[in-house]
């Protein structure tokens, strides 16, 4: 083998981060590069199987039981696993010198720790991980000299932008597409439906996140990200609105200079510096960036209309658990709001009531934070809104 082949773990290998990830190492120059040891899956069964066929990894693990049966009687030499210790198990593997965390949820937390502590890098792609647990995952990142590297585009771009001189910035400055609802009234936003919500305008993504772009949730939580990822302060964090998507996020530094990443909305460009930075290689063909006849248009973002922006920071100030419960009681809304029970408006009250009826602890071990998550998540699931 290549003595410059990285070790690569993909969790989440068939979700739209991990099906994005195999194109862009199906499209590397220099395919050598990596090589895919192990990959997990939720329970889409059907596709990981092709994901197999195509890339060979010696371990693998579903989402059931059941799943992994059905993957060991097509693969009889694979090492099958399943469930959390399953994940727990691929990320606990010296021999790994990245592991791609893109499964969605909470559940790839502990697995991800678990590399941490091994000192394997991880390219990130799950809010969560930073959001519930930033601190503790920041600190054993640093303890072990494990890279967190961004796969999101707001990260990526930040990262890009600051080159490793975070100590040299003023700001960083996170952009915002603002989502379908970016000019509609008050009265619309409460009003609209699921399937409304769902279109949204730059970015294909799953239900959950293109909900949560819509209310600007999705930034507020990027915003508690960039704190814990490149350890700034939420007063030198701004959000602004560029509907085009074009800038991706930018970074102003002591000097006053400013330096912006710039490219066509594409989730490949992240995924793959993440997996080669500081390095840059020959990939997968994106369309050359023209900036004739485009134009960048930036605006404030209106916290009336998009109060969850707002309230992400200020859970994000007050930190300990604050975050773990803003996190929770959004996810379990969203899908509320998905199934048609509450309205969007809903989302922000049931959030904001949450918060407010927390006892925020301080410092919160990671059992303390699985507690605080499960608790809103009961709490808020059982709660019923009429409309
Ligand atoms: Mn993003």
């Amino acid at each position: 083998m290549h003595k410059t082949t990285k070790n690569l773990a993909i969790l989440g290998s068939t979700g739209s981060i991990g099906t994005q990830t195999l194109e862009v190492l199906e499209n590397l120059d220099k395919p050598e590069l990596f090589n895919v040891v192990s990959m997990s899956c939720g329970n889409n069964t059907e596709l990981f199987i092709e994901q197999i066929k195509k890339f060979h990894p010696k371990k693998v693990c579903t989402g059931t039981f059941e799943g992994a049966k059905e993957i060991k009687s097509k693969f009889p030499n694979l090492e099958v696993l399943y469930g959390e210790d399953g994940l727990i198990e691929i990320a606990d593997d010296k021999n790994l010198d990245i592991m791609l965390t893109g499964t969605s949820g909470c559940v790839g937390l502990k697995p991800t720790l678990r590399a941490i502590e091994n000192g394997t890098d991880i390219a990130l792609a799950n809010k969560e991980t930073l959001v519930m647990a930033g601190e503790i995952v920041m600190k054993a990142a640093k303890e072990n000299g494990a890279r967190i590297l961004p796969v999101d585009s707001e990260h990526s771009a930040i990262m890009q932008s600051a080159n490793g001189n975070f100590h040299l910035l003023n700001k960083i400055i996170i952009t915002a597409s603002g989502g379908p609802f970016l000019h509609s009234t008050k009265e619309e936003i409460l009003n609209c439906k699921a399937e409304d919500a769902l279109k949204h305008p730059r970015w294909k993504m799953g239900k959950k996140i293109t909900i949560d772009s819509a209310t600007l949730m999705n930034k507020g939580l990027e915003v508690i990200e960039a704190h814990h990822l490149f350890n700034m302060p939420y007063e030198k964090i701004e959000v602004i609105i560029h509907p085009e998507s074009l800038v991706h996020s930018a970074v102003e530094f002591l000097d006053g200079s400013v330096v912006a990443q710039i490219g066509l909305p594409s989730m490949h460009i992240p995924i793959q510096y993440a997996l080669t930075c500081p390095g840059r290689e020959k990939g997968i063909k994106t369309e050359s960036f023209n900036f004739i006849g485009k134009n960048l248009t930036f605006e404030k973002p209106d916290i009336e209309k998009f109060p969850c922006l707002k309230m992400a920071y200020e859970a994000g100030k007050i930190g300990g658990s604050a975050p773990v419960v803003l996190n929770a009681a959004n996810e379990i809304a969203v899908y509320k709001f998905l199934r048609g029970e509450i309205g969007l408006g809903d989302i922000f009250k049931i959030v904001e009531k949450e918060l407010e009826h927390h006892a925020i602890i301080k410092n919160p071990t990671l059992d303390e934070i699985f507690e605080t998550d499960k608790e809103v998540r009961s709490r808020v699931s059982e709660k019923s809104i009429i409309k």
